[in-house]
């Protein structure tokens, strides 16, 4: 079943090469992972609500470091069952944070590999994660990064309203690119999105700049990029670039110095601060092992 979904969602021009697909990094084994450094956040403890057999998201983006989607959908009922259970969730979040005791976390994330908020009980485990997290950890931050396509549904909303961070995807300033890089499911639309993401308050926008076979980075798509940033008018935006295997890999990493005229360009033109992001170490292109299923 895994190999017929990959197949699906690869873009044409892949199908006809397939050794020029990278496999990406594993897929989480697990709920929890970490306490991790990450470049964006600090310590932060990881919560992974996807299913970790097979890659379920709602995007299939060129750049994903776990490769290719599997099973591209919002209407996640059908995968019910491949979810963490609610009760495996409580259990998996309370014996870590209760081993930490308020040390060592500087904020907990719900990411993983997928999009989080299609779990079919995200804001039953948001607030259960409240709980836990007021109990063992009060200084620490919740938050969640998401892709945003579900940005436009009220329930998911409610939730990430209780978050104290929400960091939202943005990587295209006009549907054609959307479709270029993040190639979401057939229900998602761009226009409706950025409607969403206008109406929400206290969101930062992350942005991951790609250069290569598929690009966001010339002047055009660059200009109309900034130009939903002003609309948007999020608290911060958080670019950066390739890191880690990328699921096309034709790609190319943006320069350092690109990124932070980028950056700079967003302040000057919206007031919206912005951030380059840079990679502390170079670019593979290729992740020489299998994934590992
Ligand atoms: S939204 Fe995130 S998990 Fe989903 S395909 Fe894109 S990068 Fe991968």
């Amino acid at each position: 079943m895994e190999e017929v979904f990959a197949q699906r969602n690869m873009p044409e021009k892949q199908k006809s090469e397939p050794n020029s697909m990278a496999q990406g990094i594993p897929l989480k084994s697990g709920i929890i992972y970490g306490p991790v450094n990450s470049r964006r956040l600090g310590r932060s403890l990881g919560l992974n609500l996807s299913p970790v057999r097979y890659k379920l998201c709602s995007f299939n983006c060129v750049y994903c470091q776990y490769g290719w989607t599997d099973v591209c959908t919002l209407d996640t009922a059908p995968y019910e069952k491949d979810f963490p259970s609610v009760d495996d969730f409580a259990r998996a979040l309370e014996r870590v944070l209760a081993e930490h005791n308020d040390q060592g976390i500087d904020n907990i994330t719900f990411s993983g590999n997928g999009e989080p908020t299609l779990h079919p009980q995200f804001a039953e485990l948001v607030s259960i994660a409240g709980r836990l997290k007021q109990k063992y950890c009060s200084s620490a931050r919740l938050g969640v990064l998401t892709n945003s396509s579900t940005a436009t549904m009220g329930s998911v909303r409610s939730a990430l309203d209780s978050l104290d961070f929400k960091i939202m995807k943005l990587d295209a300033g006009d549907a054609a690119t959307f479709q270029d890089i993040n190639r979401p499911c057939p229900q998602i639309d761009y226009q409706r999105i950025l409607e969403s993401l206008k109406a929400m308050e206290n969101i930062a926008l992350q942005t991951m700049f790609i250069a290569g076979e598929f690009q966001n980075v010339d002047e055009g798509k660059v200009a109309s990029w900034v130009e939903r940033v002003g609309e948007i008018k999020p608290i911060k935006a958080q670019i950066y670039s390739l890191h880690r295997p990328s699921a096309a890999s034709s790609l190319r990493e943006v320069p350092a110095e690109k990124l932070q005229e980028i950056a700079a360009r967003v302040e000057k033109e919206t007031s919206v601060s912005a951030e380059a992001i840079v990679a502390a170490a170079p670019y593979r292109p290729h992740f020489s092992e299998p994934r590992q299923r």
